[in-house]
């Protein structure tokens, strides 16, 4: 286990995760299978532990966005299938039949080249379909019918799924849901033998709830324990449990009289006398200079940033003097804190998703399981397991 030596860090509850996979697993009928979505280091929280993780609480499958991703997994001696859902190169393609990485054939010029580069080695590929995201994917019949052409003809190429992805799944009631779901329907008609793996649903579609399951979800928010829309809240079926949350520790406290500036630009003035708390956290860590104004909290306190956010540290007004050492939550799990994920989306203007995602590798990650610490990353200290 490496060490961290910065009092910034981000923790990682395991058990959590867990809990979130089996309420998915219980929710959904027991033919349809769970495909953790670990991409972008698992939503920030760490691939390799939350893959382990979810297979453990009865995922079957994993995917990455990437081909990276997927291979670092192996690396690490994850076994089980992955899928990359976004596009490899096809000069990779003999790569991920060595590692039996399973990739997403989103067009018929791919599947030609990657034929070339495999050498015969046998590929195993889901065909994602196009029915209105406009991301990737077929679109009309004549392309399908020319990837199953080439697949007659290359039989060392194995379909074993085909996909399609939601634009709308986490606003309730949306006409352009069903019209796409009719749509892949439509277009599964059009293979003359379903593969063995049929998925549409990402979490806010796992949740609906409307027979359209097929037989596998790609579950990711919801395995983080955050609900994949505000307006999807009031209807999750299941209580959520956050896994992630982010700490730091005051690492200087003053008294400043009325009238002193506190930060680059002097943006903020003290209206009267003062206790400033400095925290070790900054925008390389992605706690953003939009993050000024908003209320971490401190000694069970909001604390709001004052001053602009500077690349490693920022200046909070404290409730009172308080000892430096004093724990700062900066990014709560409790749905009741006023620093919940939430919030800090709210107070970003984006979504829950972008929040752990970015928090950068420079914060370590504590790891937890069964309620105490299992393991810790720190990329900046590991190549040096000395420390
Ligand atoms: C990221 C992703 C998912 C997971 O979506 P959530 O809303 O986080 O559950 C599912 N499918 C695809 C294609 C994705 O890119």
């Amino acid at each position: 286990m490496v060490g961290f030596y910065r009092d910034t860090w981000v923790e990682v509850n395991l058990d959590h995760i867990a809990a979130n996979v089996r309420s998915m697993k219980a929710w959904l009928r027991d033919d349809v299978e769970i495909m953790a979505v670990v991409k972008a280091n698992a939503y920030g929280h760490g691939d390799y532990h939350v893959a382990e993780t979810a297979l453990q609480a009865g995922a079957t499958q994993l995917a990455t966005a990437f081909f990276d991703e997927a291979l670092s997994l192996r690396q690490r001696g994850i076994n089980a299938p992955i899928l990359v859902l976004g596009v490899i190169r096809p000069e990779e393609a003999k790569l991920a039949s060595l590692y039996n990485i399973t990739v997403t054939v989103a067009d018929h010029e791919w599947l030609s080249k990657a034929t070339e580069y495999l050498d015969g080695n046998s590929l195993s590929i889901h065909l994602k379909l196009d029915t209105g995201m406009g991301r990737l994917g077929l679109r009309s019949r004549e392309e399908v019918i020319k990837v199953l052409e080439s697949l007659t003809v290359h039989t060392n190429i194995k379909l074993e799924g085909a996909f399609t992805h939601y634009a709308t799944a986490d606003e309730p009631n949306n006409k352009y849901f069903h019209e796409q779901s009719a749509r892949f329907t439509e277009m599964l008609a059009w293979l003359p033998t379903r593969p063995a793996v049929i998925h549409c649903a990402n979490s806010a579609t796992a949740l609906r709830d409307d027979g359209g399951l097929y037989n596998m979800i790609r579950l990711g928010i919801v395995m983080y324990g955050l609900s994949p829309s505000e307006e999807m809240k009031g209807l999750l079926p299941f209580k959520l449990q956050t896994a992630f949350s982010l700490y730091s520790k005051l690492v200087h406290v003053k008294k400043v009289k009325a009238g002193d500036k506190i930060s680059y630009g002097a943006t903020y003035t003290a209206n009267e006398d003062e206790w400033i708390g400095t925290v070790p956290i900054g925008y390389a860590d992605g706690w953003l200079r939009k993050m000024q104004g908003f209320s971490v909290v401190v000694a069970d306190r909001p604390a709001p940033i004052v001053g602009r956010v500077c690349m490693d540290q920022c200046m909070i007004k404290l409730p009172q003097n308080l000892p430096i050492g004093t724990k700062v939550t900066l990014i709560s799990n409790d749905e009741k804190s006023p620093s919940y994920v939430d919030e800090v989306a709210k107070h970003l203007d984006t979504i829950n998703y972008e929040i752990p995602c970015s928090i950068s590798f420079r914060v370590p990650r504590m790891f937890f399981r069964n309620m105490s610490i299992m393991d810790v990353s720190n990329p900046i200290l590991e190549k040096n397991n000395d420390f």
